[in-house]
């Protein structure tokens, strides 16, 4: 169909909507019980718009609601008479437009009244006619206008209704979203803000809204501070950035936040609000603090491990590991203590404040305590059996258990040193050796077996560790279970940590620390009983090298380095160094006549003899090779090798060893050759030894069972036969 408002609504297009039905056909529901009135209606419309109105005529209001309640009514219009038989009033608008608020309403009456027509108007009517100044082409347009105006309405009204879908959409985004959000005006006032942000101040974005952030954060030094954060990105037109801050949250936690604040900007190109997005960077913050936390622990521990380390001798690393530990838990004592056989313990390393000291016997009852607590954790499995009381009540009732299971006769002595060391709070962690910790059988499999007599042997080293320690079985620890005694076995010992100033707890990662310090213990334990062993076994193979098996007094490589020593000590002193070489005489018969064994011994008894008269700790006797010996003498003249030599004859004299061959005595003699220097530099300790064998070939030619010394210069030469008083010849011997 066209028409002339068709061709409008081309021109037109922002109206289209509205006008789309404007040259369709529309059903005007006339309200009117006049029939000349609705005769008269019905002739204007028909001669101003020909068929553009259909209409419908009720004659009551009763009716008219009836016909608009229709389903899917027709009705496009009402042309409303106020003055019906069921309805006098302005009434009947309201009636009308409540139960079709869609369709629009013309009031058309019989009454000029300005008042009611305002009133028709406030009501719902889109226009309101009078009757009687009426004229046929008004009444037309005021229907179609009315028809326009309320679809106008009904679009506005579909915008709104679609406008604030959108807007509780979007706020529900923002509601869900974790990060805190806001829109500021350029003056500080809140213009959005979402739950997140308001359940941080402890309020609802509706109580934010139109408020500065001062008057909602309970904060004011922090509501400042964004406030000076806005100012400047509303100057510097530029985002700003937060990166940690923290905010006191309403259950009086820290949560730390991270905040941009950037600048939106209107069409002209200015600022016009202000955006805060914060973020929550609370579980991220301590994420990262426990990395930094674990990474300084690492460290710490790798600094530990590297004192306790440092040094090879077992006291040193328990002491060192005693006074590292005390200072890294910051408690009053610490105490290492190595388990024995038979439940007994041994206190190795303490460490303590000055207000705090030990016990006489350092705690042995209680370190007995101790070790059932580790091995009870340990066979739980529980933190490898760390352990830790952090009240007094906690300890007894710790004790209790331990009564519980067999130690009741010490029980008294037990809290009795607990109640005089001042313990408070107690930490337990067992040694545990591991899975290759090498036993005493290992090590002797390994190198040997050090079997040391040395009397310092004892003094800076524990040899009995591994074997005592390892050799624990089911039943000194009490238990049934072959497994749990095994699980026993691994423990080396205890580290204990008092604290005594006041009560305190030993967090978890306290407890994993010491657990890993306490395993590198272990193996600086392991390291250094290893270094024993081997320098014990070292100490052993070097006495080897250098005594001789047979008499075992130094052999002559011994010989060959002391005398070295002794030449360069006495080069750099100016002292004079002496040396013996004696010889036995007629010891080829001796052999031949007594048999090899028995020149073995007598072998052994001149050499006894010699070191015993070489008593001086300086001086030293060796044996030179076959039946020659040496005695090296440093400081010494002449005369006083030649005093030791006679010491040496009238020794050998009176053990009167029977020599039934010898030439020159019923017994075994010695010849001695003697000679000293003032170790010069061109000379060296071959001279000495040439001279001497010089001295003795002389002392041989003399006669034998004597001594001849000769100085250094064959000018000097001091032939100084020293003849045993008793030298006699033997008639029964042939030469
Ligand atoms: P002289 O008085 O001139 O020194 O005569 P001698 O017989 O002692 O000297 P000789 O060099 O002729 O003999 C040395 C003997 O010492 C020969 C050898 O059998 C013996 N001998 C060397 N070493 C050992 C040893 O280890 N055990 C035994 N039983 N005898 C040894
Ligand atoms: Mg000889
Ligand atoms: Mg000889």
């Amino acid at each position: 169909m066209t028409s002339a408002f068709q061709s409008q609504r081309s021109q037109d297009g922002s109206q289209a909507h509205v006008l789309e039905n404007k040259g369709a056909m529309v059903a005007v529901l006339l309200v009117e019980d006049n029939p000349a009135d609705v005769m008269a209606i019905r002739q204007a419309l028909k001669q101003e718009v020909s068929d553009r109105f259909q209409i419908i005529n009720s004659d009551n209001l009763s009716l008219a609601i009836q016909q608009l309640q229709v389903e899917e009514s027709p009705i496009g219009v009402v042309l409303l008479d106020l003055e019906l038989s069921d309805s006098n009033d302005i009434e009947a608008v309201q009636e009308i437009s409540r139960c079709a608020p869609q369709v629009p309403i013309v009031v058309l009456t019989g009454r000029d009244d300005d008042e009611v027509g305002r009133q028709a108007l406030r009501h719902g009517a889109q226009d309101y006619l009078c009757k009687t100044t009426l004229k046929p082409e008004s009444l037309a347009k005021s229907l179609n206008h009315a028809i326009e105006r309320q679809q106008i309405l009904e679009s506005l009204r579909h915008s709104q209704t679609h406008l604030e879908e959108q807007q509780t959409f979007l706020r529900s985004i923002m509601n869900a979203s974790p990060t805190l959000m806001a829109v500021k005006d350029l003056a500080g006032f809140y213009l959005v803000a979402n739950d997140s942000l308001a359940a941080l101040y402890g309020t609802t974005p509706e109580q934010m809204i139109g408020h500065r952030e001062h008057c909602v954060n309970p904060s004011q030094a922090q509501a400042r501070l964004h406030e000076q954060e806005e100012l400047k990105v509303v100057q510097e037109k530029q985002e700003r950035q937060i990166d940690q801050e923290p905010c006191q949250d309403l259950n009086g936690g820290v949560r730390w936040l991270q905040s941009i604040r950037r600048p939106l900007l209107g069409h002209s190109g200015e600022v016009e609000c202000v955006l805060v997005v914060m973020t929550d960077v609370t579980v991220r913050q301590q994420a990262e603090r426990n990395l930094w936390e674990q990474a300084e622990r690492s460290r710490l521990l790798g600094q530990l491990t590297h004192q306790i380390r440092e040094s090879l001798k077992l006291p040193d690393i328990l002491h060192t590991a005693a006074s590292q530990v005390r200072r890294f838990l910051q408690v009053d004592r610490v105490i290492i203590y190595s388990l024995l056989r038979r439940q007994s313990v041994d206190l190795k390393a303490m460490d303590y404040g000055k207000d705090y000291g030990t016990l006489e016997d350092g705690g042995g009852a209680l370190a007995t305590v101790y070790k059932f607590w580790a091995t009870q954790n340990a066979m739980q499995e529980q933190l490898h059996g760390v352990v830790g009381f952090e009240s007094r009540e906690q300890i007894i009732e710790g004790v209790s258990h331990w009564i519980k299971t067999g130690g009741g006769l010490a029980s008294q002595v037990v809290l009795a040193q607990i109640e005089a060391l001042k313990v408070r709070s107690l930490l337990v962690v067992p040694i545990l050796k591991g899975e290759y910790f090498l036993q005493e059988d290992h090590l002797k499999g390994l190198i040997g077996d050090p079997v040391d007599n040395s009397p310092d042997s004892s003094s800076d080293n524990f040899p009995g560790d591994f074997a005592e320690g390892h050799a624990l079985d089911p039943e000194e620890q009490g238990q049934e279970d072959g497994s749990q005694g095994s699980e026993c076995g691994r423990l080396w010992g205890v580290l204990v940590a008092h604290h005594c100033a006041d009560e305190r707890a030993w967090p978890l990662w306290e407890q994993d620390f010491l657990r890993n310090l306490s395993e590198q213990l272990v193996i600086a334990i392991q390291q250094a009983t290893l270094y024993d062993h081997l320098s014990k076994v070292n100490r052993k193979l070097e006495q080897l090298a250098t005594m001789d098996g047979l008499t075992g007094i130094p052999n002559r490589r011994f010989f060959d380095q002391t005398l070295h020593q002794e030449w360069c000590r006495g080069q750099r002193g100016g002292q004079p160094l002496a040396l013996i070489v004696a010889d036995i005489d007629f010891f080829k018969p001796y052999n031949d006549h007594y048999g090899h064994l028995a020149g073995d011994d007598c072998l052994q008894q001149v050499a006894q003899a010699l070191a015993k008269v070489a008593r001086r700790s300086t001086d030293l006797a060796f044996r030179y090779g076959g039946e020659e010996f040496a005695i090296i003498l440093p400081d010494t003249t002449l005369t006083g090798a030649i005093a030791v030599a006679q010491q040496v004859l009238d020794h050998l004299w009176s053990l009167a060893l029977e020599h039934a061959h010898s030439k020159v005595a019923k017994q075994v003699t010695l010849s001695l050759g003697l000679a000293s220097f003032v170790p010069s530099l061109n000379q060296d300790p071959d001279d000495l030894i040439q001279r001497a064998d010089q001295a003795l070939f002389m002392a041989k030619e003399a006669g034998r069972n004597r001594a001849i010394a000769l100085g250094a210069h064959s000018d000097e030469q001091l032939s100084v036969p020293v003849l045993h008083p008793q030298t006699n010849t033997n008639p029964s011997a042939e030469i």
